[in-house]
């Protein structure tokens, strides 16, 4: 969205169907003008005003050839954008759904921005932006435990979690900043001991929300996993077993593999994307050197990397994975006699483990899937309140911050007004999860942008 309308003065109109394929065409109108725009544009075929809730059978006049329609109005602000709504129910098919929306547009209706109808449903208290967030994750939900999820995220649970820790930061706040205009006589020291313990505690509480974050991330966006090696070390072999299909090419000459090979599985629920990357070796060509660099830039936004190296490599110089980022070391063709240890080696410098498989005879396949679970953080959601989009990791991870700067603060004595400042961050970025802090314009322009139009 490039200017969002903050105060709703135009009546917006969009399909709520899609691209028009289905049997009916639904258009939604929304906003002041709601019920004239109607008026202008459907004909109820019995007398009488239009009650609320109910559908009416009808014409809508598209361009003065009517449409067989049906329309009902919810009036008020208990409707879904909290403004009057209109729904006209129309004929399906593409040419259709045309006709529908140029009639309501006709009829003095902007066409909806994506997400607008979300947007305003926020707007007018009527959604939190982390339940706005779910139904956004929940129209893309890509397994059914995603969408269990969002469901949860949708019911509110995140914002209800947060409410309580949100007041504890206000009321640590509203102590200190009570005495500011008495810099001389400071806050109390049991005061300050019972301050420190309150904070120390809802940062904990934040970070253990924040544990249960990069999960429910996944589960909701999927989980990036990256095979590393150099060439020929058996990645695309591993990758065509792991997701059942010759997805990848496997040849014997070295550097075949020259762009990032995408596969996706769903494992226990969990959407997984199998990024097969070039072989990461000191290369020359110009090619095979933007491969590497795709390799790099894959392997740096994985939830795991899989550092492939064949059991009968003896020594060679591998470029490691980026820093930071969670690695697995497979040991591959573990059916070829010649173990030279690379693999074990390899797992010893980066701090992590091995594991030998054999994807051409299938050995070990299982033990390295279970791992593989293991590390993207298990696959069963729980029952616990969950955060999912990266803006609320952030504003969790910024608020636990200022906690814990407003306590470090206190004990340098930096002033009053310092620490009242962190402590006011903490309150801002927990009011922001669910919009109660209203966030600035380009982030509700950001989030409500992911959504189509329709929404
Ligand atoms: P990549 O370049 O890392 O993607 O490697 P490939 O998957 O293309 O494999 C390179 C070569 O190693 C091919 O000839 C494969 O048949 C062979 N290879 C792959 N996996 C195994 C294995 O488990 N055992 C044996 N013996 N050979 C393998």
């Amino acid at each position: 969205m490039t200017t969002l309308d903050l105060e709703c003065k135009d009546t917006i109109a969009a399909l709520l169907t899609g691209s028009g394929d289905g049997v009916i065409n639904v258009v939604r109108i929304s906003g002041a003008a709601a019920v004239d725009v109607r008026d202008r544009v459907f004909v109820k075929h019995k007398g009488g005003p239009h009650k609320n809730g109910v559908m009416h059978l009808g014409h809508a006049n598209c361009a003065g050839v009517p449409m067989e329609a049906l329309c009902v109005t919810f009036g008020g602000t208990r409707t879904f954008t909290g403004e009057p709504c209109v729904e006209l129910h129309g004929m399906g098919g593409r040419i259709n759904a045309a006709r529908l929306l140029d009639a309501v547009l006709g009829g003095g209706a902007r066409q909806a921005m994506p997400g607008e109808f979300s947007l305003r449903a926020f707007l007018h208290g009527r959604l939190s932006l982390d339940q706005a967030e779910a139904v956004a994750a929940l129209l893309t939900a890509q397994s059914t435990q995603a969408a269990v999820a969002a469901t949860r995220l949708r019911e509110g649970v995140l914002a209800r979690a947060l409410e309580p820790l949100r007041e504890s930061v206000l009321s640590l706040l509203a102590e200190t900043e009570a005495y500011l205009d008495f810099p001389d006589d400071g806050l109390p020291p049991q005061r300050v001991a019972a301050q420190r313990a309150m904070a120390l505690d809802v940062a904990d509480s934040l970070l253990s929300l924040l544990r249960g974050h990069e999960r429910t991330r996944r589960m909701l966006e999927g989980a990036r996993v990256v095979l590393w090696g150099a060439p020929n070390a058996g990645k695309s072999t591993l990758l065509n077993v792991l997701c059942g299909e010759a997805r990848a090419i496997v040849d014997e000459v070295p550097g075949t593999t020259r762009d990032v090979v995408e596969a996706h599985v769903l494992w226990g629920g969990m959407p997984i994307t199998l990024l097969d990357t070039a072989g990461v070796r000191d290369a020359t060509g110009r090619v095979e050197q933007e491969g590497i660099r795709r390799s790099q830039e894959a392997a740096a936004k994985a939830d795991l990397v899989l550092y492939c190296i064949s059991a009968d490599t003896r020594s060679e110089s591998l470029l490691d994975p980026p820093a930071g980022v969670p690695v697995l070391v497979v040991e591959t063709k573990g059916d070829l006699a010649s173990k030279w240890g690379a693999a074990p080696a390899a797992a010893r410098h980066l701090g992590t483990e091995s594991l030998t498989v054999s994807a051409l005879v299938g050995e070990g396949m299982e033990t390295l899937r279970a791992r593989m679970e293991d590390r993207l953080g298990g696959m069963r959601p729980d029952g616990d309140v969950v955060t999912a989009t990266a803006r609320q990791g952030e504003l969790l991870t910024l608020a636990a911050e200022g906690l814990k700067a407003a306590m470090a603060a206190r004990d340098v004595r930096d002033p009053e007004e310092v620490i009242a400042e962190h402590l006011r961050q903490a309150a801002r970025c927990l009011g922001e999860v669910s919009g109660r802090a209203m966030p600035p314009e380009e982030v509700l322009g950001v989030i409500f942008s992911r959504f189509c139009i329709g929404k």
